[in-house]
């Protein structure tokens, strides 16, 4: 009897997770383990705020896949997933289709505009890789034009973030950083240069304890960045975002929509049955009515039974989704019961640029500057070390000194 055949979609922390753990829980004899994802390589999405603002080296930013997962063993498909044909278990790719036994479906976000008008057309997205790219060119082609045509008016040079969640926030506390050294770079005032985050709640960070957002909105003004609060986007143009009940303009040569997410359109596209563009998974991350399809990370809506909301999409549950996800398939193959999803929250920090941060970890520790800084590199060193062990973090590792 031929062996069954796992298919991963996506190369993300959700699909690497994965196929790293269906690697140490099953042997190459019980079953055959293919990755499918759009390219060749597997980046970093919890550090795609630093690449839109040019804070770090692209390359620092992605790692080839087959580095991290040996081709020996898994079966690696470099195409883009159109559609998932459930009736046929049957993967759609732009080049080739594939038949599976077992599916994960770890596509990962797109970003949600809510209909917003003009959003699609005018604002950047931080996305992907591509779309960060997008955008730290199109700031730095700001000021070099803004520096060689004596036409351009300030306004050129403003960056205009919609939406103060994490996302929002940290490519603020970037920016902040960025900008002073374009402006050296171009011989432009710092002056001239507008930084401004739009949020529509009552303060940015929404749901974050409250010392920590009122920490994090003064460490972004103080170097220099405008934020507006309890503001409602209402539509973008090609000059900047309509806001508020009396419809201004503020205007802006850079537009980044960072108003929110949703699940990958495929799932859409494939039919399954949608909340908020994510699918409702059962306990075992499984899809309602596919016992052999799992979903996984920012596809997957997993409701926090004990408070009655769904988890927030983050990379620390994609990765413990993983683990169950990886034990279930073993499960099924033998016919053993399968475990129940339970997240494990280790906290959340957010930075603000290089050298600062805020943190809520353990219960509720508050943690603010240097020591959040520190964490959060802690973080980010410690998912590589998980993901490509002592090599790939002394590789890739954030040790840059304060
Ligand atoms: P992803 O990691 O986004 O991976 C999806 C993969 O699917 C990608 O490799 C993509 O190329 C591939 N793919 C997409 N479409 C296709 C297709 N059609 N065909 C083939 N392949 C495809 N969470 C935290 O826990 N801590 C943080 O500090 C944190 N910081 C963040 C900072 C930023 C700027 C952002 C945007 C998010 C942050 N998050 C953080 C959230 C976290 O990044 C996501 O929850 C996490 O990436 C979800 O993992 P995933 O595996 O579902 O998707
Ligand atoms: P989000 O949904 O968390 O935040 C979007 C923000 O945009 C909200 O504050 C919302 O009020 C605002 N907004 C929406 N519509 C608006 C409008 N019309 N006008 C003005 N403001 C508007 O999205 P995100 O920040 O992209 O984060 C997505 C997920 O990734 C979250 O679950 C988050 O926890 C996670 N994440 C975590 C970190 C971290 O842990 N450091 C960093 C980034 C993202």
């Amino acid at each position: 009897q031929a062996k069954p055949r796992i298919v991963v979609l996506g190369a993300g922390y959700a699909g690497m997770m994965t196929t790293k753990k269906l690697l140490k829980n099953l042997s190459p004899e019980e079953a055959e383990i293919v990755l499918v994802n759009k390219h060749n390589y597997h980046y970093q999405t919890t550090w795609l705020h630093e690449l839109a603002a040019g804070t770090i080296n692209p390359n620092q930013v992605r790692i080839m896949i087959r580095d991290i997962i040996s081709p020996n063993r898994v079966r690696l498909i470099y195409d883009t997933v159109v559609e998932i044909d459930k009736g046929n278990q049957r993967v759609l790719m732009e080049n080739s289709e594939l038949t599976y036994d077992y599916l994960v479906v770890a596509l990962g976000y797109e970003s949600n505009t809510f209909g917003i008008n003009g959003m699609d057309k005018h604002a950047f997205f931080i996305e992907n890789f591509e779309s960060c790219q997008l955008i730290r060119e199109h700031i730095e082609y700001q000021f070099a034009r803004y520096h060689s045509d004596p036409t351009m008016d300030e306004a050129s040079l403003a960056i205009l973030v919609g939406g103060g969640g994490y996302t929002g926030i940290e490519f603020v506390g970037e920016l902040v950083e960025k900008i002073p050294k374009l402006c050296k770079k171009y011989d432009i005032d710092r002056g001239k240069v507008k930084i401004i985050n739009v949020e529509a709640a009552p303060t940015i960070l929404p749901g974050f304890d409250h010392d920590l957002v009122a920490y994090a909105k003064k460490s972004l003004q103080e170097r220099g960045a405008e934020i507006i609060e309890g503001t409602k986007i209402n539509e973008c143009t090609a000059e900047g975002f309509i806001v508020g009940e009396n419809n201004e303009l503020i205007k802006a040569g850079t537009i980044v929509w960072t108003g929110g997410v949703k699940g990958n359109s495929i799932l859409d596209k494939s039919g399954f049955e949608l909340t908020k563009g994510k699918v409702t998974v059962n306990g075992d991350l499984r899809a309602p009515g596919y016992d052999n399809i799992f979903i996984l990370g920012d596809c997957a809506w997993v409701m926090n039974k004990a408070e009655n909301r769904p988890y927030p999409p983050t990379a620390q549950a994609a990765m413990q989704h993983a683990t169950t996800c990886a034990q279930n398939i073993r499960a099924l193959m033998y016919h053993e019961p399968l475990e129940e999803f339970v997240f494990s929250d280790k906290g959340t920090v957010a930075s603000l640029g290089v050298t600062d941060a805020v943190g809520s970890i353990l219960n509720g520790t508050k943690l603010y500057g240097k020591s959040a800084a520190t964490m959060k590199k802690v973080v980010d060193d410690r998912y590589l070390f998980l993901l490509g062990g002592p090599k790939l973090l002394l590789k890739k590792g954030k040790f840059r000194p304060f």
